[in-house]
């Protein structure tokens, strides 16, 4: 069995009896979503769709950017929406559904989930992201392609890898230490190949330490084949192939989209001995492998059911929408309160419930807030306050005057305020947090006529959150939430729902808090990863900073109350249980989070980590018992001595609570770990030695009474001297210590 998988050396050796120039064509696209059929093994093309967020199936006019209209599909929570709900049944079950319009339309491989690493609040994509941490993000991924492939539809997940900024996408070159890269950046796609095995995965535009992704042997066969054992086909985000042969060598398997040039290349290349013929088999067998699966689900009976797809957008919608401040129990609106509302803002009737880009869907339909809030109270009033669409002559002071007369007459307000596409899209960054000045005035004059006011934000990533924005006595985070957001809204707003969804990405204070700042985006085609590790609130916490609202942060209309916490160790992992119960008065869903740190630990390290967490829906009063499995991939780190995983030998901290800056409950377990048994060397310092079992004592044995370790000050200094360095300092002969490192090595198993 070769190393990627059984299947993959079927496929290559039943290729490789094909001609020449039809292995070449699968390869590539046949036009801008068909793949190529394998007519000599009765294969037919498959076709792809944008994704991930909803079906964007094109049957007229081609194009990647959203730009034309697609069959009209269910618009499901954009990844920002699905991961606030931090519901692995919701991304399975949003997936499961996208599965069924994609069998409907033919459709064999969806282009999601969006799985890249919010690293900046200003990428423009990150609508389309689930967040700064890569164990949440890559626990909805797994989620989101099991639901989907569970249903007979490929996922191509992506965008692999490092692709954090939309500012020149195509060519940047990223700079990041491998520690950074393993444990943030590839992390959450190790977890979906690994336990989900997608049927593709789509390379970034990027390159990565000066290699094109699409050319990167490193990334697209070492870690993705060789390391994590990935059996499906590579395919190129549209457009990010240069060199077909080169990609092809290095392990891409199906060019994307059509590129007739590129296969009159690869084909010459083969012909001259330049690309290896075996290379060439495998990605032809890994697109065989693919149209194989593709066509075992065909189904050109295939319907789906509309309304029920609304019904799983809007419970998504439901789940995603977070409370972030809720003072003196504002909300929600019942009895007098909900009689006196009034609605201001433009984005209750003209909503934004997805970014802009290629994952653009055509909605079935799509409910705003205000005609739901109408739909269930009658007559509402409502004034526009601002203008939502650029293209508008609407005159703004008259349009915030209006608004702020209304507010002074009402019992209570409801604001709409957020972002627009203008600002937000795919293919350029955001150049700042702010909310547009026009909407903060309003906001100001707002709060001034009517302090019961609750605000209801729209946007795609974090924004900042002003002065007087944070004093709002009640603020609902409901990001972009797909076609039946506007439904949702309302219900969370009258109390009909429960709002239980979380961040997924810190709100800071301001831009300037971020780690990644200084750094975001580079310049002159370049981008250094310098905040290493501490992505979003691993560095907030690491600095101490304040922030707006903790990652993982949101409020509910009940309280609930976490005790008994037991942790013990379990297979090399950790597993947990906590008791949860709703002390208050209705029922309601709670996020349980488990973080962990390492106290004392020898590597750097973020203050704690998100690594499992549970959700649990209680009636008043009720309680359960929460149990949170963390195995030992979760705890490894990468050792970049031995570039392996490894799980650090010590105690371990869990942490328990309802975000990351609330956690009252904590236990400590000690685990033996699973670090490498790195021989000694020439390079070996005394201070590496003490951890080798019997190492200080052959060291003194082997430099007698050296002054070296009598003097407390030369014994300090000397424990950073490599060993190989005592030719010189303790007038050793190379032999010497060569036989000295093997007797150390042997006594301790480590040759
Ligand atoms: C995007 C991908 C998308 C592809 C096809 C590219 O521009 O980066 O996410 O799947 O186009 O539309």
């Amino acid at each position: 069995m070769g190393q990627d998988g059984t299947s993959t050396t079927v496929d290559a050796a039943e290729v490789a009896t094909l001609p020449a120039a039809e292995k070449v064509a699968l390869t590539g696209g046949q036009d801008f979503w068909y793949t190529h059929g394998a007519p000599g093994l009765g294969l037919e093309p498959i076709m792809t769709s944008d994704g991930p967020h909803g079906l964007r199936t094109q049957k007229a006019e081609a194009d990647h950017l959203g730009l034309n209209d697609s069959v009209p599909a269910t618009c499901f929570p954009p990844a920002v929406g699905l991961a606030a709900t931090w519901s692995r049944e919701t991304a399975a079950a949003v997936a499961a559904a996208i599965a069924e319009e994609a069998l409907a339309e033919g459709v064999s491989v969806v282009l999601g989930p969006g799985m890249n690493i919010k690293r900046s609040p200003l990428c423009g994509r990150n609508f389309e992201y689930f967040s700064e941490d890569p164990h949440l993000a890559g626990e909805l991924a797994v989620a989101y392609v099991d639901g989907m492939q569970d249903r007979g539809v490929g996922t191509s997940v992506k965008h692999f890898a490092l692709n954090n900024q939309e500012t020149d996408r195509m060519r940047v070159d990223v700079s990041v230490d491998e520690r950074t890269l393993h444990e943030i950046y590839l992390r959450a796609f190790r977890s979906v190949v690994t336990r989900a095995q997608p049927w593709t995965i789509m390379c970034s535009y990027n390159s990565v330490l000066g290699t094109l992704v699409s050319q990167n042997r490193f990334l697209l066969t070492e870690v993705l084949r060789e390391q994590w054992g990935f059996e499906g086909a590579v395919v190129s985000d549209w457009g990010a192939v240069v060199d077909r042969p080169a990609a092809v060598a290095a392990g891409l398997d199906l060019q994307m989209p059509a590129d007739p040039g590129a296969e009159q290349a690869l084909a010459a290349a083969l012909e001259e001995g330049t690309v290896d013929e075996a290379a060439v088999d495998r990605a032809a067998g890994k697109v065989v492998r693919l149209l194989r699966q593709g066509a075992a689900h065909r189904d050109p009976a295939a319907t789906y059911d509309a309304d029920a797809h609304h019904e799983v957008a809007l419970e998504a919608a439901r789940r995603a929408i977070v409370l972030l401040r809720n003072e003196d129990g504002l909300l929600p609106l019942e009895g007098d309160a909900a009689a006196g509302l009034a609605v201001i803002g433009d984005f209750a009737r003209t909503p934004r419930y997805q970014g802009a880009g290629s994952s653009h869907v055509n909605a079935t339909r799509v409910t705003p807030a205000l005609e739901a809030l109408r739909a269930e109270l009658g007559e509402v009033p409502f004034a526009r306050g601002f203008s939502a669409g650029a293209d508008d002559a609407a005159d703004p002071d008259a349009l915030r005057a209006e608004a702020v007369e209304l507010a002074r007459t009402a019992g209570t307000v409801v604001l709409f305020l957020g972002l627009g596409e203008d600002v937000e899209s795919e293919g350029f960054d955001r150049t700042g947090m702010e909310l547009p000045a026009e909407q903060e005035r309003l906001l100001e004059e707002v709060l001034a006529a009517n302090p019961r006011t609750a605000v209801v934000l729209t946007h795609g990533s974090a924004i900042r959150l002003s002065e007087t924005l944070r004093s709002a006595p009640a603020i609902l985070e409901a990001w972009l939430l797909g076609q039946a957001g506007g439904e949702a809204t309302a219900e969370v707003l009258l109390g009909r729902t429960n709002p239980s969804g979380r961040l997924a990405e810190t709100i800071p204070l301001r831009l300037a808090d971020v780690p990644s700042t200084p750094y975001f985006p580079g310049e002159h085609g370049r981008v250094t990863y310098g905040e290493g590790l501490f992505v979003g609130y691993r560095g907030f916490d690491q600095r101490g900073t304040e922030v707006a609202f903790p990652f993982g942060h949101g409020l509910s209309y009940t309280t609930f109350s976490h005790e008994d916490l037991e942790v013990t160790e379990a297979g090399g992992g950790l597993a947990l249980t906590v008791q949860v119960t709703n002390t208050g008065e209705r029922e309601g869903r709670e996020v349980v989070q488990a973080y962990v740190s390492v106290p004392g630990s020898g590597i750097s390290r973020a203050p704690r980590e998100l690594k499992g967490f549970a959700d649990v829906t209680l009636a008043p009063g009720a309680s359960a018992t929460v149990r949170i499995d963390i195995p030992e991939t979760e705890l490894q780190y990468w050792d970049v001595r031995s570039g392996q995983w490894a799980v650090e030998a010590g105690t371990y901290r869990v942490e328990v609570g309802a975000s990351s800056r609330d956690l009252p409950l904590s236990a400590e377990v000690a685990l033996e770990g699973t670090e490498p048994r790195i021989p000694a060397t020439f390079s070996t310092t005394p201070l590496e030695l003490a951890a080798i079992p019997g190492g200080t004592e052959a060291l003194q044995e082997l430099v007698g009474d050296s002054p070296l370790f009598q003097d407390p000050e030369m014994v300090k200094m000397f424990e950073q001297i490599p060993v190989g360095r005592l030719t010189g300092f303790a007038g050793l002969a190379p032999e010497q210590i060569q036989e000295f490192l093997d007797r150390v090595n042997a006594r301790d198993g480590r040759s």
